[in-house]
């Protein structure tokens, strides 16, 4: 099991690598640049390998990058969508740099068509995305909270994602907060292993690369995406207890995308790694770096 969170970028790279130790990162998830602009980043080769070199020197491991959020590779804009997936290789060609294990990505919403008409795109993206390259990063599809008209609020939609697209280069994310807002009741040991089961059964636990560890503001099956604190939302601290302790994630990298406050960006996510700490029953608890005071 390894914690981590999702880091800012912000003030360059080694700023994120720095961001990261003070939250005692195991794993980390950063935008590769701001990510609700287009324009994605010039590399720097020094600086890239000092950020490769320094995540390797503090153990974290693996990198994720997300995609921005502008990305669309449901959508029926031809435009849009040939964007979303240049974009996409443009992420990955980031991953490949700073070995990161892939690139999550939302699947983006079908508009005003049928779901299955977005899906459709989205296999059609995933395999341009991937077409002659040599990336050795995976493409991590994330689940949504089923907003709007989106794709893969269901595991059984990205499991047949993966199935037509084939499963070579493809991971799956689960974010607990959109999967509870989409309906999968994670209050419970019960309702978990139910979840696991049905990826297990639609797409296989292996392509199950990460967890995005978030509580959820909004309510079961609201289809809302709003991530609050762990422990303080619907999901509460049982059903994180459930996730920490569940045999089949005990190897998952777990990356917080929990809010915090402007100014109290650290203490925020400290205080949330230590409910996390808490809820991981002592006996599976891994060798966690010491937090300020303990
Ligand atoms: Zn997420
Ligand atoms: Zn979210």
């Amino acid at each position: 099991m390894r914690i981590g969170f999702h880091v800012s970028v912000g003030g360059g790279l080694l700023k994120a690598l720095r961001e990261a130790q003070l939250r005692r990162c195991q794993t980390i998830q950063v935008f590769s640049a701001a990510p609700s602009v287009w324009k994605r980043r010039t590399h720097d080769d020094a600086e890239d390998r000092a950020f490769v070199e320094g995540c390797a020197a503090a153990a974290i491991s693996p990198i994720f990058i997300h995609a921005p959020y502008l990305l669309n590779l449901a959508s029926g804009d031809m435009a849009l969508w040939e964007q979303s997936i240049e974009v996409l290789r443009h992420e990955l060609d980031a991953a490949d740099r700073w070995r990161a294990e892939g690139v999550v990505v939302h699947l983006g919403s079908a508009g005003e068509d049928p779901v299955e008409a977005g899906m459709e795109r989205v296999v059609q993206a995933l395999n341009r995305a991937r077409e002659g390259s040599c990336d050795k990063a995976r493409i991590i599809l994330e689940n949504s909270a089923g907003q709007g008209n989106s794709v893969g609020h269901t595991l059984e939609q990205i499991g047949q994602i993966i199935e037509q697209a084939g499963a070579d280069g493809l991971g799956v994310c689960i974010d607990t907060a959109h999967a509870f807002a989409a309906g999968y009741d994670l209050r419970t040991v019960q309702g978990l292993s139910a979840m696991l089961g049905q990826a297990e059964e639609v797409f296989g636990l292996p392509m199950l690369r990460l967890v995005h560890l978030n509580d959820s503001k909004s309510t079961l099956g609201s289809r809302v995406d709003r991530h609050e604190h762990i422990g303080r939302g619907q999901i509460g601290r049982e059903g994180f207890r459930a996730v920490l302790s569940h045999p089949l994630l005990a190897e998952m990298p777990f990356i917080m995308e929990t809010p915090k406050r402007v100014k109290h960006e650290l203490e925020d996510d400290l205080t949330n790694l230590r409910r996390v700490r808490k809820l991981i029953p002592i006996a599976m608890r891994p060798p966690l770096p010491a937090l300020p005071g303990e």
